[in-house]
């Protein structure tokens, strides 16, 4: 029994060795092929959201029993059409303390407060340039600084752990959040930035979070902090973060995130970080692992195992 598989071949293996036999994957990586295979399929593990799994395609699948995707998004497929089929949707929704347990995310955040802190991409030039002068690179100790961290979800709460190992002091707004551990303060958002050395951004990007942190808020900001933003770009002020970048009030700023992105030439930001030591910027690629993508396929293909014996 044929299993679509729509992914990265590099975790076919994993989807492999999970699904039982006699469940088969194949690995389609055009619509034509789709088309086509999607003909005799009994399932669909869908890891990429390329493709959009509609009306016209899933009419086709006269043998589809269930399609489980390895992401939490699945606007691309027409769940209402798979509803009047009896054909079960799963994606990873359904697995919150699976996708709490992925940290790449977290993990690229906080190696972008450390390289700020430690000024590691100039340090890196110097060498490579010949130079040995460890008085070009004073540090910031973490150790008994605050972290503030503004959204305390997934992302946020990783960074809390992080930070607390760090031996610093966590603060945190977040008004939706619950069970907040008790060693983390929590602020309001002008207290939050007043009084934090480090501010890390891991809020959703919507109408209440557009602009969250404004101009005005930025004007607040505690001199000399250290800003990251993972989230994305319109959540913090561009032109006031480099503002503030331009005048030394902030020390440094990490970001995986840039509004506008993907299309960033002639972005004020980039601009700036081609001259400047004291903002880095990486290609939203947080959340981008090979690591994480092999957990979830796994996860996603173990679904289609439960059907096996439904078939008639
Ligand atoms: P999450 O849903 O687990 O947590 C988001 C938190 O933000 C929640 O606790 C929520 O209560 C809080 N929040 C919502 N509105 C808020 C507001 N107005 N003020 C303060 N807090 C608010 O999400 P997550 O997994 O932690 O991810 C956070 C964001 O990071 C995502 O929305 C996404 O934009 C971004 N992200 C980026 C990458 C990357 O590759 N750079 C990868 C994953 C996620």
């Amino acid at each position: 029994m044929e299993v679509i598989y729509l992914g990265p071949e590099f975790a076919i293996e994993d989807v492999r060795r999970v699904l039982k036999k006699p469940l088969i994957p194949v690995i389609v990586s055009t619509q034509k092929d789709l088309s086509e295979t999607i003909k005799s399929a009994f399932g669909i593990i869908d890891a990429s959201m390329k493709f959009k799994l509609d009306r016209a395609l899933l009419e086709k699948a006269a043998n589809l029993r269930v399609v489980s995707c390895a992401t939490t998004g699945s606007d691309h497929i027409d769940s209402s059409f798979l509803g009047s089929k009896n054909i079960p949707l799963h994606t990873m929704k359904e697995d919150p303390e699976l996708i709490y347990s992925l940290t790449p995310a977290a993990e690229l955040s906080w190696a972008l407060l450390m390289a700020c802190a430690r000024q590691l991409p100039k340090a890196l030039d110097h060498v490579k340039r010949g130079l040995w002068n460890r008085e070009d690179f004073p540090s910031v100790v973490l150790k008994g600084k605050r972290m503030g961290l503004v959204g305390f979800g997934r992302i946020g709460s990783w960074m809390a752990r992080y930070a607390s190992a760090f031996g610093m002091d966590v603060s945190a707004y977040d008004p939706y959040a619950k069970n907040f551990p008790n060693h983390i303060r929590q602020l309001s958002l002008d207290e939050l930035l007043a009084t934090s050395d480090f501010l890390s951004v891991h809020v959703p990007l919507n109408a209440g979070t557009k602009n969250l942190i404004s101009s005005e808020l930025l004007e607040k900001i505690k001199p000399g902090a250290i800003v990251i933003n993972t989230s994305r770009g319109g959540i913090i002020n561009e032109n006031a973060l480099l503002r503030c970048l331009e005048s030394g009030r902030i020390a440094a700023a990490g970001l995986d995130v840039l509004d506008g992105e993907p299309t960033i030439e002639g972005h004020p930001l980039l601009q700036y970080a081609r001259s400047h030591e004291n903002l880095l910027i990486t290609p939203h690629c947080g959340g981008f692992s090979p690591d994480a993508v092999k957990i979830v396929c796994a996860r996603a293909a173990e679904k289609l195992n439960a059907y096996i014996g439904k078939v008639t």
